[in-house]
């Protein structure tokens, strides 16, 4: 059996829950703030009062990881999920189940028993303020989800036990997600993969499914780079491609089989936002584009780590004169990120109009490719799909680049693009698409999973 952990707000019902499943499953049961009051002899308000609030995560750290790996049920604190470390430690060969329930029903059980406030807010705004702040981490947090609003704990554990028998998806939900999978493009063996994670007399209903939506998306390194995290994590899901002309068609799969989440890729990053229920609101929202969907909760969520991608290797190039090629999905990310980094910013494009649509939003300058030589910048980003197999054409000349222009292509397949042999041949420092796309999937991870995935092993992952 996996482990079975239970995370959630204060009053979301975990402890109750949490021994009822224990008992039910004749298991035994471990609360960790009960585990952190044993090992140090203390309350946790007189830890929190006395040592403060950073010395409390460091002992609950310790306290998570030496949680036993296997047959125990185990109720977490509030805020665990907000540690990295603590989320690798609680999903692996685990199950997570997030217990949410509504504010007003949250605050009637806090009122029950009494605790001093972490903050000087009433305790309705406390805990509209500290959800809201964790609602990330708890999204991240879940493998099930459960609403404990008008339940009884009784009947929650009861839901749950079935959820983990069962899964979400019923039998003809999943025949007919796997018909779709069939008509599409799907290599025989991922096809074969998933027949048998869906309907396959092995099936294990925990298997979460998730995926890359696009048209085309066979070229995308996401399937394998992903499963390969699952593998080296633990976790109990699968990756596949969700590749379909019509993202009507895709989203209402996903949702057939309960999805924990899709990475959006051309054409879809702008048009999916519409099938959204919340958009993050300083990337996804100002960008226009989403390229993460996390479903937890009943609720899809949209994110864009594309941005962090292109704005990571060039920290050091602060205030740059930028050219930026394209005026797509990436490239409004991409444009985001060079405005943030404070850049001198001229947006190109083969429509020039699309150039002044993008620029006008971020308030910078836009012409048409032949206006490259007047400008003469410190950076080019090219996030057109020039260059990318089995494109092998360069969208600049050779005599366009210089040696002290550092040179940043967006394509990664192949590795190194004509756009980059060319601009290495040049002398011109260059950054390829592997950095962006190794960033921006260490943030989609983190998103998905609350897990920080070293640099390092994304690179030895994907290279
Ligand atoms: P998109 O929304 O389709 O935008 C493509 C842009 O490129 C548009 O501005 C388009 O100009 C321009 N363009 C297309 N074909 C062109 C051509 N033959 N000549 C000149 N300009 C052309 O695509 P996207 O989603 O932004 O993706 C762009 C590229 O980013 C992808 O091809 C992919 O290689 C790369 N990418 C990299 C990563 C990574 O992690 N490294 C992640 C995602 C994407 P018009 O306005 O004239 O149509």
């Amino acid at each position: 059996m996996r482990r079975i952990v239970l995370t959630g707000f204060r009053g979301a019902g975990k402890t109750e829950i949490g021994r009822i499943l224990a008992s039910r499953l004749n298991i035994p049961f471990i609360d960790t703030d009960d585990l952190i009051e044993t090992r140090t002899g203390r309350s946790i308000p007189d830890i929190f009062h006395d040592e403060g609030e950073e010395r409390f995560r460091s002992i609950e750290r310790q306290v998570i990881a030496s949680l036993p790996p296997a047959d125990v049920i185990v109720s977490t604190g509030g805020g665990v999920v907000c540690d990295p470390k603590n989320m690798e430690y609680l999903r692996r060969d685990s199950t997570v189940v997030l217990l949410f329930a509504d504010i007003d029903t949250i605050e009637k059980r806090l009122m029950k028993k009494p605790r001093p406030p972490l903050t000087g807010l009433t305790l309705h705004e406390e805990i509209a303020a500290m959800m809201d702040r964790r609602r990330k981490n708890y999204y991240a947090s879940s493998d099930f989800c459960m609403d404990t609003s008008e339940t009884s704990p009784a009947v929650a554990a009861e839901k749950i036990l079935a959820l983990l028998q069962n899964g979400v998806p019923t039998e003809n939900q999943r025949s007919t997600a796997l018909a779709f999978f069939k008509t599409g493009r799907l290599p025989l063996i991922p096809l074969k993969k998933l027949e048998e994670i869906l309907t396959g007399p092995q099936r294990n209903p925990r298997t979460r499914i998730m995926g890359v939506a696009g048209f085309p998306c066979a070229h995308s390194r996401s399937p394998k780079l992903f499963n390969a995290l699952f593998d080296f994590y633990h976790l109990d899901c699968h990756y596949t491609w969700f590749e379909d002309p019509e993202l009507d068609e895709i989203m209402k799969v996903a949702r057939m089989i309960d999805v924990k989440g899709l990475s959006v890729t051309i054409p879809f990053k702008h048009e999916v936002i519409q099938y959204l229920d919340e958009i993050d609101e300083h990337a996804a929202q100002e960008i226009g584009a989403v390229n993460t969907v996390v479903f937890a909760c009943g609720t899809a969520t949209g994110y864009n780590t594309d941005w962090l991608g292109v704005r990571k290797p060039l920290v050091p190039m602060k205030g740059a004169k930028a050219v930026l090629l394209g005026a797509g999905g990436v490239a409004a990310g991409a444009a985001y990120a060079l405005i943030d980094l404070g850049m001198d910013v001229t947006i190109l494009n083969r429509t020039p109009e699309n150039a002044k649509k993008l620029a006008e939003r971020f308030g910078c300058r836009w012409g048409s490719w032949e206006e490259f030589d007047r400008i003469r910048p410190d950076l080019v980003v090219n996030a057109t799909p020039l260059g990318m197999q089995p494109d092998t054409r360069n969208p600049l000349r050779v005599d366009q680049l210089h040696k002290d222009m550092t040179v940043f292509d967006l394509v990664y397949t192949p590795p190194v693009t004509p756009l980059i042999e060319a601009a290495r041949a040049q002398g011109c420092r260059t950054i390829t698409g592997i950095e962006m796309f190794i960033e921006q999937a260490r943030e989609q991870f983190y998103l998905f999973f609350g897990i920080e995935v070293a640099d390092e092993k994304v690179r030895e992952l994907v290279v």
